[in-house]
């Protein structure tokens, strides 16, 4: 792997400003994120040559941590990447919503999903993730400090200029730069972000967590607000919490996070009195309404520049995953306007189905009418486990290629 800064030019020829890259078959991704590195790993795998574009100095992820379904993982044995990622983060066998005293309202048992993908749902810290992927290129550039300002297209090439007032021509681009991708919005339609109207506080604490939730996710789920935690290594605990604000107003502040939920269960209450406040991470959640155009001659978008979604489920960092398997699988077979074409046509409707599904559950779980919360915990009780395991059955499963 080899880290160029905006000082670097090596492999690089300059030309009025305009970087020529020798290879014409070098593939650039916009955005160092979990898309973008695990793309460029698969690529690499295939002997494609990529190089990254990142506008971070460098890169270094949010204090949080992630779950790696059952899909992103059976990804990341494709690329070798299992192994380290189980040894380096935590099992989780079992998917709980209970009340917010932690008492159970419906569980999927992840057992069963292990069992028949013969790979396991691994909670990790962000920063540990990001350093596993990192590692394992050998051959890609990563160039930091060069943060998109614009792309235009002549004769189909696309031009990308960075704030560092470098440019480079691609002869493929792939937008890996998030929710608020620039690539999105420089060259297609249906850039409305749906603001979820619900605040998101995420920590990681050193915390000895009763051993009866070391494999579980376990989300309490209170009136209009929810609290999910989770084990990610031996002796750290993941949690994420959030509240609905009314539109326009967040009228929430870290500083009393205690007493929102203040009515939770003990060991939730016990978690964030352990969080130093200055280390909880603070997001509005926000998705992106669903588009139907992902690509655009030699440029295609993945990830959360394509399908941000909500993070309810807890897969867009799986579903960028699974953008990353098929794109590459599809690039190596195929010459670029038929790959992004099967691409798309294969990871749309899936990836819509969890935006429009995780948006649904997202209002779902924060019902402040107490009737409401009482039919809604009666149904989920009653519902039999094959109902409840059947999403997950859909969203698991890796599309054979
Ligand atoms: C609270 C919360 C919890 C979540 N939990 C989970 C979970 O448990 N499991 C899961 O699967 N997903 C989860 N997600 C979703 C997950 O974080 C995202 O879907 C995932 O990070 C998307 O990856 P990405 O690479 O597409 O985009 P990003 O992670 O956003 O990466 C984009 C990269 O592009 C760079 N970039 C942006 N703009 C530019 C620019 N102009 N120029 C150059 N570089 C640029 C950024 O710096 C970044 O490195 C969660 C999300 C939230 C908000």
């Amino acid at each position: 792997m080899r880290i160029c800064t905006n000082n670097s030019n090596k492999f690089v020829v300059f030309a009025d400003n305009i970087h020529t890259y020798n290879s014409q078959m070098t593939i650039d991704i916009i955005g160092a994120g979990i898309g973008g590195l695990t793309t460029a790993i698969a690529l690499e795998q295939k002997g494609l040559k990529t190089r990254i574009f990142e506008q971070a100095e460098e890169i270094k992820q949010v204090g949080a941590g992630i779950i790696l379904a059952n899909n992103a993982m059976q990804v990341y044995e494709k690329l070798g990447l299992r192994k380290e990622i189980e040894n380096n983060g935590n099992i989780i066998s079992s998917m709980n919503i209970t009340k917010a005293n932690l008492k159970p309202v419906s569980r999927v048992d992840l057992s069963y999903f292990e069992k028949k993908h013969k790979v396991k749902n691994v909670a990790i810290h962000r920063g540990v993730l990001q350093q596993i992927l990192l590692n394992r290129l050998r051959s890609t550039e990563i160039n930091l400090k060069h943060s998109l300002k614009h792309i235009s297209q002549t004769d189909r090439v696309p031009l990308s200029t960075f704030e560092n007032g470098k440019s480079i021509q691609s002869s493929v681009l792939i937008g890996a730069d998030g929710l608020t991708s620039v690539v999105r919005q420089c060259l297609f339609s249906g850039n409305e972000l749906r603001n979820a109207n619900q605040i998101c506080w995420r920590g990681v604490v050193n915390f000895d967590l009763l051993s009866e939730y070391k494999n579980e996710l376990n989300e309490a789920w209170g009136r209009g607000g929810r609290f999910g935690l989770v084990q990610i290594d031996k002796d750290k605990v993941y949690w994420y919490a959030l509240k609905s604000f009314k539109k326009h107003k967040n009228e929430y502040a870290v500083s009393d996070i205690d007493s929102y939920f203040r009515d939770y269960h003990a060991v939730i209450r016990d978690i964030i009195a352990a969080t130093p406040k200055q280390q909880v991470h603070t997001a509005v959640i926000s998705d992106l309404k669903p588009t139907s155009t992902w690509y655009k001659d030699n440029v295609c978008l993945i990830g959360d520049a394509a399908h941000a979604t909500t993070p309810n489920m807890g897969q867009g960092a799986c579903q960028a995953i699974e953008d990353a398997y098929v794109l590459s699988e599809y690039l190596k077979k195929y010459d670029t306007h038929a790959a992004f074409e099967k691409f798309q046509s294969l990871r749309l409707p899936k990836a819509h189905l969890v935006v429009k599904t995780s948006w649904r559950i997202g209002k779902m779980a924060h019902l402040s009418s107490p009737l409401l919360i009482s039919i809604r915990n009666l149904m989920m009780s009653i519902t039999p486990s094959s109902i409840s395991r059947k999403q997950p059955e859909q969203i698991f499963q890796l599309p054979g290629l």
